[in-house]
């Protein structure tokens, strides 16, 4: 089929690019590597009205080449920022947007700027060996999941679109290469402040610390110490998102510094999972051998990255100041955690021993790995009448008589609360959702792209993940335990 063609000069972005502003030192500026022959794969109209973008344009051959990176409109200024990172604990001191590049920001209609960002749109100068490409598979999963996690309200960067080329791009097999366009408010990046620190370039650090906060969070430039309140905030919405990523059974996979956003916001999406049978050990990264990022490290993994933020800002205040900022991350991921996961119990009210009782819970669910999902959503199902047997539940255990005996301990909690079973469903089913981004989904979505040229799986998906935690009909298959081949699938670093 081939599309209208849009006037050459019309463009429906109105670009203000404000990195595009800062001093050379933060960026390189170049125009995307164009792809060969590109065709729109996936399209996402909740981003693509966010940034009130008109459906017709979207269905242009224009938004293809745009999008592709093989047009540049009129406005923007694409570049690639560097950055620095800890790769797995190891300082790597230039790293930067290696097959990134930002096209630009573009006004929604409420005003705000959204980064218009190319992922795999070629060479940059901080590619170092890589070959600027992202391929279908990866970009797929990304797609998919950021939207998973927009629609299970968890902070994150947004997709607007997937574009495929029959070029190859060689990783363990030979794929396709694709460009995955995502929109944040920024994509700056812990390790965008630690490339300044380690070079010792204090001037720089301040001008980027001055550009966040005025660009994105202007209410901190009247605090006391504006620094230190940035460092702050930052901590708090590190515990925040991490919280919500474990009560979701969401792994990330890599958890470098320079895959942590200044924002709060889950970005770079690469090896990531979510729980199936729950584990608390669980690595979803097959590269991640030593199991540094686990399901249950995640928490401090992200407090250790806090500190290396913490680390690079220093030249902007004391060091008391820093330490008691990132002191602040253990009780906010606390609170947070705990909110999130009293919630999934359907608990209103909080008890001291809340915290065992979900321990205890989570050791039941780790040895007979229970699936965290369908585990949750059913917990809605408990019925506390005197003599219920809740069966359903139950047989999701080994150890039967254990889960027995947790559960006389929940009714009672229930009751200490006056807890009534029909509302208390209706809280948990807001707070449990129904589906989640398994792999396999991804993984069969990806072959139907892959093999057929067939995305309706990938529109199916995202349909059904903007809304998880309503019932939808028709989509059980989505809702129940993975497929028997799920555990053969591997992911890894290459994307
Ligand atoms: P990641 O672990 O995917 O967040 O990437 C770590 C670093 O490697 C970043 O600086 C990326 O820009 C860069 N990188 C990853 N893949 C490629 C690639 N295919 N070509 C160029 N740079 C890449
Ligand atoms: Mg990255």
């Amino acid at each position: 089929m081939s599309l209208p063609r849009q006037r050459p000069d019309a463009t429906p972005f109105e670009f203000d690019n404000s990195f595009g502003r800062l001093p050379g030192a933060f960026y390189t500026r170049l125009r995307p590597t164009p792809l060969p022959d590109p065709y729109l794969v996936a399209f996402n109209p909740a981003a693509a009205e966010l940034i009130g973008l008109d459906p017709a344009y979207c269905a242009t051959r224009e938004f293809v080449e745009v999008f592709s990176g093989n047009r540049v409109p009129q406005g923007a200024d694409p570049l690639a920022a560097i950055y620095a990172g800890h790769q797995f604990g190891t300082f790597v001191p230039q790293l930067g947007d290696g097959r990134a590049i930002l096209l630009g920001e573009v006004r929604a209609p409420d005003r705000r700027r959204w980064d218009l960002q190319l992922k795999g749109a070629g060479r940059t100068p901080y590619s170092r060996m890589g070959d600027g490409r992202a391929v279908l598979r990866s970009s797929i999963r990304e797609f998919l999941c950021s939207e998973a996690m927009h629609g299970l309200g968890i902070p994150t960067t947004r997709a607007l679109a997937v574009t495929g080329s029959d070029a190859p791009v060689v990783r363990e097999t030979v794929e396709s290469a694709a460009v995955l366009t995502r929109m944040a408010p920024s994509h700056v990046r812990f390790g965008s402040f630690e490339v300044f620190f380690h070079r010792g370039q204090e001037d720089e650090l301040r001008t980027l610390a001055d550009y966040v906060l005025r660009e994105h969070f202007p209410e901190l430039l009247s605090a006391e110490k504006p620094y230190v309140s940035l460092l702050s905030e930052i901590v708090y919405r590190t515990a925040e998102l991490v919280a919500h990523w474990q009560a979701v059974g969401f792994c990330h996979g890599v958890m470098n510094t320079d895959n942590m956003s200044v924002l709060g916001l889950t970005i770079d999406y690469g090896p990531f999972g979510f729980l199936d049978g729950f584990d608390w050990n669980h690595v979803c990264n097959h590269s991640d051998d030593g199991g540094r990022y686990a399901y249950n490290m995640q928490p401090k993994v992200a407090h250790w990255n806090l500190y290396c933020l913490g680390q690079a800002l220093l030249p902007l205040m004391e060091m008391e100041e820093a330490e008691a900022a990132l002191q602040r991350y253990e009780p906010a991921f606390d609170t947070a955690y705990a909110m999130q996961m009293r919630a999934k119990l359907g608990l209103q009210t909080a008890e001291d021993g809340d915290a065992k009782l979900l321990e205890r819970l989570l050791g039941l669910m780790h040895s007979s790995r229970t699936d965290f999902t369908i585990f949750f959503r059913s917990l809605a199902l408990f019925d506390s009448a005197p003599g219920a047997d809740n069966r359903g539940l139950r047989d999701q255990f080994t150890e039967r008589e254990a889960f027995d005996a947790w559960a006389l301990e929940y009714k009672a909690r229930l009751a200490r609360e006056g807890s009534v079973d029909a509302a208390r469903r209706d809280r948990m089913d807001l707070a449990n959702p129904v589906y989640v981004l398994r792999n396999w989904m991804a993984e069969e979505a990806i072959a139907k792209a892959r093999d057929g040229r067939d995305y309706s799986m990938i529109a199916e998906l995202q349909q059904l993940l903007s809304d998880p935690y309503t019932e939808q009909p028709g989509m059980q298959r989505y809702s129940g335990l993975p497929p028997g081949w799920a555990g053969a699938i591997s992911v890894s670093c290459s994307s």
